[in-house]
């Protein structure tokens, strides 16, 4: 009796599991569906919009200068379109990367221990001496929607539980449909796919 009973949960186990994948499945061809008929460039151009009207209508003043560069400490995606911007930019100002600095980097990402190195090895390999972006121009929307509140002191000393921050409200339904798209990933692994922009 005991081992009947065990038996038929079995069943009834991989029954439920089969149904959650097929109704999973059939969601995800959903979204996709949908992803696809969403003008992506207009996703895009409206998250900077929401991003600018964060900065201009903020009721506080936003912290973030240059030389804070504390968020330049964390994994960075990009799309395949703003990468191609920020190589264009690599070349056009003749910027040079540290090829170890970026391999030792992407190994850690892939290793899922990233956020575990020492806060100077997490560093953006964008990120100059002077703790200012060198691709400031043509950094990706995830360094841009981002905005401290708190005393600009919190962000060079690393003190998070002192720091207050927020992302630009509004601008994640675009960035959401616009990376989903384009299956942002990170800058790491862009850049070492293409190692000419690093001679
Ligand atoms: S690209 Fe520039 S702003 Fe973005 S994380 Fe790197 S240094 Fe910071």
């Amino acid at each position: 009796m005991k081992r009947g009973l065990t038996e038929q949960a079995k069943q009834l186990k991989a029954k439920a599991s089969h149904t959650v994948v097929e109704q999973f499945e059939k969601q995800y061809d959903h979204s996709m569906s949908l992803f696809d008929k969403v003008d992506h460039s207009m996703a895009y151009q409206t998250a900077l919009l929401y991003i600018k009207e964060t900065e201009h209508n903020s009721s506080e003043p936003i912290s973030c200068r240059a030389g804070c560069g504390f968020c330049c400490h964390q994994t960075v995606f990009v799309s395949p379109t703003e990468y191609e911007n920020i190589k264009d930019h690599l070349v056009a100002n003749d910027i040079k990367l540290d090829q170890a600095h970026l391999q030792a980097q992407r190994d850690d990402i892939s290793n899922g221990v990233y956020h575990k190195l020492k806060v100077l090895d997490r560093r953006c390999v964008f990120l100059g001496d002077n703790s200012s972006c060198t691709i400031y121009e043509a950094r990706p929307i995830m360094c841009r929607r981002h905005h401290v509140y708190s005393e600009p002191e919190h962000c060079a000393s690393g003190s998070t539980s002192e720091m207050r921050f927020d992302v630009s409200p509004r601008t994640e339904g675009h960035l959401s449909a616009y990376f989903a798209y384009y299956q942002a990933a990170p800058f790491q692994d862009y850049l070492l796919a293409t190692p000419e922009v690093l001679k």
